[in-house]
């Protein structure tokens, strides 16, 4: 079929497919979130696109028009066969039938030089794919990615809100943030119970501030959100220094042991885990 016909209705009915809600499938029907999606990811010719869930394959067309190749991850059975009869005689597309959470991205970047992640998420693993693309340090330039609104506000969220988390941390050290639009429920078959929007994350040459451990500054960050309600001083001894050292790497940062982690900026995260890793190597 010719590319500017794949549509998201026609497959479905031509295939008598049936959604799968543990999935997460919910297709884009409305053409000018396919465009602003592709515009947004600014896909050109010189792209290797890399699409998770990929669905009876009505984005992918749409990037496959303007990069130089698209592969696409899909986990569900049923839609392999569909896309690779719709897409498959496309030289510059290629198909992988797996979970997204475990596929070795970098064995997939290559050496490719401009690699951009496009998708319309399943919002149930949202923030583990999230979270596996920025942890793992893949060569990404930038995820184009369509997720629910109260994650995008998870994202860009700042410290004394209450959406400030984890993934707040984790997305600012890495990333630069800019929405590309929100999009109804009614835009997709079957429709969401919920708003969503379509975020860019420019990842950033370097971080925008350098923990001296990033895997203990993170380690730091999850056990400061895993207990909210409690101060950063219990938090902190879940990373097992002695009491003397800790009271010590708290005196150094001059952060506040009382404080909460929902109040730290990503500045004072590092700080503190910078002084809490020097206590560790004793310098
Ligand atoms: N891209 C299509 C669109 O925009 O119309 C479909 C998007 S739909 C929200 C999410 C897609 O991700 C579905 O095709 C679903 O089968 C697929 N999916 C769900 N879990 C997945 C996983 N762990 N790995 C890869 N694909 C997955």
């Amino acid at each position: 079929m010719d590319l500017k016909d794949i549509k998201t209705q026609e497959l479905v009915k031509k295939y008598n497919f049936k959604f799968s809600k543990s999935l997460g499938q919910n297709f884009l029907v409305d053409d000018s979130v396919l465009s602003d999606i592709v515009d947004g990811a600014d896909v050109n010719n010189e792209d290797f696109i890399i699409e998770i869930g990929p669905g009876v394959g009505t984005l992918t067309a749409q990037l496959l028009m303007k990069a130089k190749k698209v592969t696409a991850i899909e986990l569900d059975n049923d839609l392999i066969p569909i896309l690779e009869q719709e897409l498959g005689e496309n030289q510059n597309f290629s198909l992988i039938h797996k979970d997204a959470l475990k596929v070795d991205f970098n064995e997939l970047i290559g050496d490719e030089k401009s690699v951009k992640l496009v998708a319309n998420l399943p919002y149930y693993v949202t923030t583990p794919i999230i979270v596996k693309l920025l942890k793992d340090g893949y060569n990404f330039k930038s995820l184009t990615i369509m997720i629910q609104k109260e994650v995008a506000e998870r994202i860009n969220a700042e410290p004394d809100c209450k959406e400030y988390g984890a993934l707040s941390v984790l997305v600012q050290y890495y990333c630069n943030t800019s929405i590309v639009r929100r999009v109804a429920p009614t835009c997709f078959m079957p429709r969401p119970k919920v708003e969503s929007i379509v975020i860019r994350l420019d990842r950033l040459e370097e971080p925008r501030v350098k923990a001296k451990d990033t895997k203990l500054m993170f380690e730091l960050v999850r056990a400061g959100f895993n207990m909210r309600r409690k101060t950063l001083w219990n938090a902190a001894k879940t990373l097992k220094l002695e009491k003397e050292k800790l009271e010590e790497a708290f005196e150094r940062s001059g952060i506040d042991p009382k404080r909460r982690a929902e109040t730290l900026t990503l500045e004072e995260f590092a700080t503190l885990s910078d002084c809490i890793y020097d206590m560790k190597t004793n310098c």
